[in-house]
């Protein structure tokens, strides 16, 4: 069948001019890379910049591609970049949900519970407290720490001076107060011990593969709030976004180099020199180098350990990098309706009870995965019923690890094939079961991704798709930081997500530009437009 869809991200081509010097060299043309480079072009004037993309096309891992006249896309939501794009003057038309956030069904046995969970997080509380009618006093005084909580996180410096650091206490009690604690410790912080007042509340660590028990509780919270106020995603299909961006930096005179892979990050005396790209017989020296590709890969493979103080080595040796995912795109005629199935929520979640996300999280951190019919967490996601396009859904399954998938596939692509339908079929089975009946009379394009699908598409190499696990135990002070120990090589990679991606792009570069452009702060708050020429 021939494609009916032009996507946007194929009307993009690389603009290298071949210099062998540029002022800023950023790996990666995924958002985290385009937010850098858009952010760098926006605050210096004369610098030559170029990002240097391994795949023929922006966006990394937030992106569309066509299958037999289907759309599929990979991302399905954000939480609030809008004023990051105005900021840009990136005209994106976005659908925000102001009604639902989430169907979600938790599954004991033959017993399904089903909660429909608003947006905005007085709707919330409300609806929690109705659900909840004993538990109502405990939910208003968690809803309104967890209120207060955010606001306090939003007060702090991402680029923090000695003095910033000092005020934290009184600027930010609370943020102190919760900088080891995990999210089911903030449950227990406000006593709430019902069953399934906790499933629902642990729905907002588990859909990032996260144990609530393990989870930092400043994350969690941050990302219940602002996923569920502010939560857009495109009318269009999702390359749209990455594209303008792309196609913005280019047009502010910035280089993009397609199909380039960089296999070497060149270091001198501890200082970064520039990149060495495959096939290519010379480096591309760069003054600075901004990496956004995962940082196993980055720091270990292409600087290499040879360049890295130990005690860096053994801080990523301890990172937790999050997990990976099996996932089914499916294409479906158009004998279904799929407007008549109460699926027009950002995310359809089913799972089983309380306990699967510390399950599925430990066979993860063992290697491999803990799904079967009596334990599983899956997401459903309809894109078409926004876009308009043929209709597909989405049945995402996370925690994945590596296990033997990339092993597989290399060596016998039958067993491969046969272990991923097998998988497929058991989401199939669920989204058929819980969600849309009779699904499998409806499909007719079946697109299957597994661990070493993410691996291959990214670079990671445990096809991680979350950046570095949200952790209480690698969460602020405790990440990566942004400044690598190779003097001017940056890695803007510790939080997962859109939102995180762009703000990791307002970061460093304020971090580069000694903070004359957001000054130092954690939000985005371009106050002191900074044009540092080269
Ligand atoms: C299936 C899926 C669904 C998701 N859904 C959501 C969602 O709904 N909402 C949300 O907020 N987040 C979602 N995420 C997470 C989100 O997509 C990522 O956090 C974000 O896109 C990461 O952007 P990035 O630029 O940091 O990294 P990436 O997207 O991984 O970009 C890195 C780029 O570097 C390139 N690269 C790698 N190695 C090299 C090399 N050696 N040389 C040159 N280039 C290289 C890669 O090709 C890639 O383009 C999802 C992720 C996945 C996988």
């Amino acid at each position: 069948m021939n494609n009916i869809y032009q996507l946007k991200r194929d009307t993009l081509s690389s603009n290298f001019s071949g210099k062998d010097h540029y002022d800023m060299i950023i790996i990666g043309a995924g958002l985290s890379g385009l937010a850098s480079g858009l952010m760098w072009m926006k605050n210096t004037t004369g610098m030559k910049t170029l990002i240097i993309e391994k795949n023929s096309y922006p966006g990394g891992y937030s992106t569309a591609y066509v299958k037999e006249g289907y759309v599929f896309e990979t991302t399905q939501l954000f939480p609030d970049i809008v004023d990051i794009l105005e900021y840009l003057e990136i005209d994106l038309p976005l659908k925000r949900y102001e009604k639902n956030f989430m169907r979600r069904l938790v599954v004991d046995g033959d017993h399904v519970d089903e909660y429909k969970i608003p947006a905005g997080s007085e709707n919330f509380t409300r609806y929690l407290t109705e659900t909840f009618p004993a538990d109502a006093e405990k939910i208003r005084a968690l809803m309104e720490y967890s209120v207060d909580l955010f606001k306090q996180v939003r007060k702090l410096k991402a680029n923090a001076t000695l003095k910033d650091t000092l005020a934290t206490p009184f600027r930010a009690p609370k943020v102190i107060a919760n900088l080891n604690r995990t999210y089911s410790g903030l449950l227990d912080k406000f006593r709430i011990t019902d069953k399934k007042l906790r499933e629902v509340m642990e729905t907002f660590t588990s859909f990032s593969g996260v144990p609530s028990d393990r989870a930092s509780a400043i994350l969690a919270t941050g990302a219940m709030l602002s996923s569920m106020t502010r939560c857009f995603r495109p009318y269009g299909f999702f390359d749209e976004y990455p594209a303008k961006l792309a196609e913005k930096f280019q047009s502010l005179g910035a280089e993009i180099r397609f199909n380039a892979e960089v296999e070497k990050i060149e270091v001198k005396d501890g200082v970064v020199s520039g990149v060495k790209v495959k096939g290519d017989n010379t480096m591309i020296r760069g003054d600075r180098v901004i990496t956004t590709v995962d940082p196993m890969l980055a720091m270990r493979q292409l600087v290499g350990d040879e360049h890295l103080p130990e005690k860096y080595i053994q801080k990523l040796e301890n990172t937790i990098m999050s997990p990976s995912s099996v996932n089914v795109a499916l294409g479906l005629d158009d004998k279904i309706d799929m407007t008549k199935l109460d699926l027009d929520y950002p995310y359809n979640v089913v799972s089983t009870g309380l306990g699967t996300a510390e399950k599925l999280f430990n066979a993860f951190l063992a290697g491999n995965h803990g799904f079967s019919k009596d334990c599983f967490h899956a997401a459903v996601i309809c894109p078409s019923l926004t876009t308009g396009a043929k209709n597909t859904i989405t049945i995402r399954s996370t925690p994945w690890a590596m296990d033997g998938w990339k092993e597989l596939r290399e060596r016998d692509y039958e067993k491969y094939r046969a272990e991923k339908e097998k998988w497929a079929d058991f989401l199939i089975d669920i989204a058929e079961k819980y969600f849309i009946p009779d699904l499998k009379k409806y499909i007719v394009v079946k697109e299957i991704s597994t661990p070493a699908t993410y691996a291959r598409f990214s670079g990671s190499p445990t096809g991680s798709i979350y950046d570095i696990a949200s952790l209480v135990t690698q969460f602020g002070p405790k990440r990566l930081p942004m400044k690598t120990p190779i003097r001017n090589l940056y890695q803007p990679k510790f939080a997962h997500g859109l939102y995180g991606t762009m703000m990791g792009g307002v970061q460093v570069v304020d971090l580069i530009l000694d903070r004359k452009f957001n000054n130092g702060n954690s939000l985005f708050i371009p106050e002191k437009a900074a044009k540092v020429s080269s």
